[in-house]
């Protein structure tokens, strides 16, 4: 192990902070990439801008540069938008028959995504799905969607010509309850660009259909035009979610990032293909990466970051082979365990310690008292944690009322860092190849 970090070592470079003329030059290349990868200019400009402010200052790891440091912190940001918070992960289909409205412009997969959806909830939530196309204008895209249907073994609503786009709405509505169906799914015609006559249509059939959700359909490789489309389709229809299609292509997905902070809409489905099975759920970590384009200088960081935890792990692992563990070593493994989200975790990992960790969970040890006892660490001197033995009466009450609890919880923490450190010094004395060096591998 130590070999394959040495290469790492040798290029170790300054460790600091960012300044903000690191931050700034490193987000012009933020910038560009953004813009290449489609992004509207609007939203490349302010994102670029919130994120100058938390960038500036935060920590450098080393052996990676300051620019490359503020390219993971961008990505971090940017899965973030992208993600959104709170949103179901799945559509909202109960109370049967549950009608989702397909929208967007001609052209941008509706037609295909709309059976590519079906397949998906007759597939894997055993739903029965009734498609119907409203495209009217086109008898074509009719028997597109029949045709598919078939492909798929979901039905389709009957074709009946000379009907308007209401009278299908009305019509799938009344077959989907008469016939049991858990879902039907409206495929609404499309226009060139977005016009009038299509709004008013499409609101017409909102209007009768009520629909649970309404997923508006944006082909991946449109960049500028993305937003002004979902904007539209919003204001004008009510959007509950977004499906990018031709994310197969050489587009980068910069609509994405677009559409998600202009609209606050969430990207629920990319489309990958032609093919039926051809839709994913949409992934914010591979979309930040494509549209970032610096997937590999992510990559590096997060490494960085890795090799800098073993690190400490393995300085720690070489203090306690030496028997050695005072009040830093208690307060690094304590907020190691907040880090980790619990204590059985990594006590359970340690020789000797699976048992403490069972008498501090009996003990009502949760992380609101890793936090108090975190903060009696640092109320303590450098030398006093460095040697607790130390610790008199007196000082012992002004620790504890510093960090403004009661001297019994500070006299358990002393408890607790002194049966570690026996444990320790036994564990130690077992020798180089013992226990604790296997457990820490
Ligand atoms: P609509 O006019 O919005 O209904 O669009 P269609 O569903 O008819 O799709 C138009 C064309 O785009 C068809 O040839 C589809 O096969 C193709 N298409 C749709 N989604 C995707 C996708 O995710 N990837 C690729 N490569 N092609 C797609
Ligand atoms: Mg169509």
């Amino acid at each position: 192990l130590s070999d394959r970090l040495g290469g790492v070592f040798d290029r170790l470079t300054k460790q600091g902070a960012l300044s903000e003329d690191d931050v700034t030059a490193a987000m012009r290349e933020v910038r560009t990439a953004l813009l290449e990868a489609d992004v509207s200019l609007p939203v490349a400009r302010s994102f670029v801008k919130s994120i100058t402010a938390k960038a500036t200052g935060a920590a450098v790891t080393r052996s990676v540069t300051p620019g490359q440091q503020v390219v993971k912190i961008v990505h971090d940001e940017l899965i973030k938008v992208l993600q959104g918070e709170g949103e179901p992960d799945t559509l909202r289909i109960d109370n049967p028959p549950a009608p989702i409205l397909m929208v967007g412009l001609q052209g941008s997969g509706k037609t295909t995504t709309t059976a590519k959806l079906a397949k998906r909830l007759k597939d894997r939530e055993k739903k029965r799905v009734l498609m119907a196309s409203l495209d009217t204008n086109r008898p074509a895209a009719m028997e597109q969607l029949a045709i598919l249907g078939q492909q798929i073994g979901v039905d389709t609503l009957p074709i009946i010509k000379g009907e308007s786009a209401v009278q299908i709405a009305k019509r799938a509505k009344q077959q989907a309850s008469l016939g049991g169906y858990d879902v039907y799914m409206l495929d609404t015609a499309g226009r060139l660009h977005i016009d009038e006559t299509l709004m008013d249509e499409v609101q017409a059939v909102r209007d009768v259909a009520n629909p649970r959700e309404t997923m508006l359909v944006v082909d991946g490789l449109t960049g500028q035009d993305a937003v002004n489309v979902a904007t539209e389709f919003d204001q004008k229809v009510g959007v509950s979610g977004v499906v990018l299609t031709r994310m197969d292509g050489d587009g980068r997905g910069g609509a994405a990032l677009s559409m998600r902070a202009v609209t606050g809409k969430p990207i629920r489905f990319v489309g990958l293909g032609e093919k039926m099975d051809a839709l994913e759920a949409f992934d914010a970590q591979r979309i930040a990466g494509r549209i970032l384009g610096m997937g590999d200088i992510v990559a590096l960081v997060e490494r960085a970051q890795e090799v800098l935890e073993v690190e400490q792990a393995e300085r720690m692992m070489k203090r306690f082979q030496k028997g050695l563990f005072n009040m830093n070593d208690l307060k690094n493994q304590l907020e190691q365990m907040q880090k980790m989200g619990g204590m059985q975790s990594i006590m359970g990992m340690m020789p000797g310690m699976a048992k403490m960790a069972k008498q501090a969970e009996q003990a009502g040890m949760d992380d609101s008292v890793i936090r108090r006892q975190v903060a009696l660490i640092n109320s303590m001197t450098k030398k006093e944690r460095a040697n607790p033995d130390l610790l008199q009466a007196s000082r012992k009450k002004r620790i504890a009322a510093g960090a403004g609890m009661e001297v019994a919880e500070l006299n358990r923490l002393l408890k607790m860092q002194k049966q570690m450190a026996d444990t320790m010094k036994k564990l130690g004395k077992m020798g180089k190849g013992g226990m604790l060096k296997q457990a820490m591998r």
